[in-house]
């Protein structure tokens, strides 16, 4: 490739232009992305699959998400289709199932609510729970439409880069106000606007806790107009044999476009060198060289912020606004989840994917106080043995109930928390109990050993209300030829959000490289 002259030599034997430390999705879409640009990249992930939280395992025929199942961004038409199109981006396609509904509510005071695919049907069915607030309730979601509207009509990249903003503003003036005026705003304070019935305003609360895990007045509209949108324009779409097949297929476009993936490679350390990053070394005390270092590790297990562990940088290297950012966002808790494979009779075929559980609002952001439940296999079959089913179903849990135990004493806990889980979930699936035909229990622990995540967290949350998303990181970083991607960056957690994120990241450095090569819109 011509750009290539201009890089450095570098001291690598294979001449890595770039390294992307963890293969989640934001790894995996910023290293596609680049292959798909011309450089040659190694991604070195520590465990022995690629997806991190977005990836798949299997255990007696059962193929279990590890965590996201709901899946946006795989729809056909305009922009917001980040995971369609960056698969795309390196010839490969996921095939997938509609799901004819985004989820079912079970919430307080008997208000049970199925998100349809179909937009005017939700409407309707929530307006007719609440005829006093049917203008509100299409003021509120007509203002999410308005800002999906203004995301999904151009190409979504880094805003970071004044030559992308110039162009997009140029051709599209209108969306880039759009999207600018809802940038410091929240979704409860839009909400708030239209509505005033108070269970009305807890149902938007759980509408957003259910993937930013805070309420309403804590959730940027941004994402919300996203989120409240696109499951009613590309809709949710579930990848056929499993989540992690979205990994997996990024994985083999990277390859085929000449660049790497190495599993059971944990990075320890990113090399600086005059201060900029140069490399890395990893546990076994390799060390790897390259121009540009990209880490998908979340901020705090970079920098190592809030912890006494170090990070991959030299603590005296830890830029202050690093610091800074860890006063404003904190990790939000991680989830007890359980994996079951389940006896088939138990679940009709006409039953909903997703549900959501909250029986008293007040526990909304305590622990276990909203239960997850997933049956993926309602939407595919194969991923199960003949005649059974999976059951993916999960609950907010904080590390700090999972340290300082006795071996026994986590084991009772895991058995208390099974326990309360099996019971919530019987409530929607009855005699559960006794069908049980495989059980996995992961803790915050799990998943901080697994994922290689602060505290097993799910993302950041704000510490205090803040304007909307203008708080957030971006991909660069304060160190040269270091960028960060994943949730911990804008625009936040979720498998489409982490895939802009992606975008944004390649973007960025392929202006630096002068690799770009993007179209907008006619
Ligand atoms: C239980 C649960 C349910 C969820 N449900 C949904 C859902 O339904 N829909 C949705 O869109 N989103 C969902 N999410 C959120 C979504 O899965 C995440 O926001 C997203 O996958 C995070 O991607 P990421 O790129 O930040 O990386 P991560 O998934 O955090 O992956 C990072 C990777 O980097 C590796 N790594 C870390 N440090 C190192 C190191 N030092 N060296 C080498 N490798 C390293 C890790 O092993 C990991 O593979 C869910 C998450 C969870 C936990």
């Amino acid at each position: 490739m011509n750009f290539k002259k201009d890089l450095k030599m570098k001291d690598n034997k294979e001449n890595f232009d770039a390294i992307v430390i963890g293969s989640g999705i934001g790894g995996l879409v910023t290293a596609s992305q680049l292959a798909a640009k011309g450089a040659k990249v190694l991604v070195l992930e520590k465990y022995i699959i690629p997806g991190g939280s977005g990836g798949s395992f299997k255990r007696k025929g059962y193929t279990f998400d590890v965590g996201a199942s709901m899946i946006f961004g795989f729809g056909e038409k305009g922009y917001t289709n980040l995971l369609t199109r960056a698969l795309k981006d390196v010839n490969e396609k996921c095939e997938t199932i509609p799901d004819p509904v985004q989820l079912e509510y079970h919430l307080p005071k008997n208000l049970i609510i199925a998100v349809d695919r179909e937009y005017e049907k939700f409407i309707n069915k929530l307006s007719e729970r609440f005829p006093h607030e049917k203008e509100g309730i299409r003021k509120f979601y007509g203002t999410c439409k308005k800002v999906f509207n203004c995301l999904d009509s151009m190409p979504l990249l880094s805003i970071e880069d004044p030559s992308y903003l110039f162009k997009v503003f140029f051709k599209a003036p209108l969306s880039c106000l759009g999207l600018a005026r809802w940038l410091p705003i929240n979704a409860g304070d839009v909400a708030r606007k239209f509505i005033k019935d108070t269970e009305l305003l807890k149902f938007i609360d759980i509408e957003c806790f259910c993937w930013s895990v805070m309420p309403a007045l804590k959730t940027p509209m941004i994402n919300a107009g996203m989120v409240f949108t696109d499951r009613h324009a590309g809709g949710i779409n579930y990848p056929k044999g499993g989540v992690g097949k979205i990994a997996e297929k990024l994985v083999t476009g990277i390859e085929k476009f000449g660049s790497k993936i190495r599993y059971r490679a944990n990075v320890t350390e990113i090399i600086l060198k005059d201060e900029k990053a140069v490399g890395v070394k990893l546990s076994n005390g390799e060390e790897i060289q390259a121009e540009i270092i990209v880490s998908n590790s979340t901020r705090w297990d970079t920098f190592g912020l809030n912890s006494n562990d170090k990070g991959l940088i030299a603590r005296d290297y830890v830029p202050k606004s690093e610091y800074k950012w860890s006063e404003t966002y904190k990790p939000s808790p991680s989830f007890v989840s359980l994996h079951l494979g389940v006896s088939g009779e138990l679940i009709n075929e006409d039953f909903n994917c997703h549900h959501i559980i909250v029986e008293d609002w007040e526990e909304l952001e305590n622990e276990k106080g909203v239960i997850f439940i997933s049956i993926p296999t309602l939407l595919d079959s194969s991923l199960a043995p003949e005649g059974k089913h999976i059951i993916h179903a999960f609950t907010p849990s904080s590390i700090r109930e999972w340290e300082n135990l006795s071996r026994e004493e986590y084991l009772e806990k895991k058995e208390n928390y099974y326990s309360f889980l099996i019971e919530k979930i019987s409530k929607i699936i009855p005699n559960l109990d006794q069908n049980i035909d495989h059980k996995e229990i992961g803790t915050p622990r799990t998943h901080r050993k697994f994922l290689g995540r602060f505290e097993g967290s799910y993302g950041p949350i704000p510490k205090k209300k803040l304007l909307g998303l203008l708080p957030m990181p971006f991909n660069t970083t304060n160190i040269e030829n270091l960028y960060c991607v994943g949730d911990s960056c804008f625009p936040g957690q979720g498998l489409n959000a982490v895939a802009f994120s992606g975008y944004a990241c390649a973007h960025k450095i392929g202006s630096k490289l002068n690799i770009n090569n993007f179209k907008l819109p006619d």
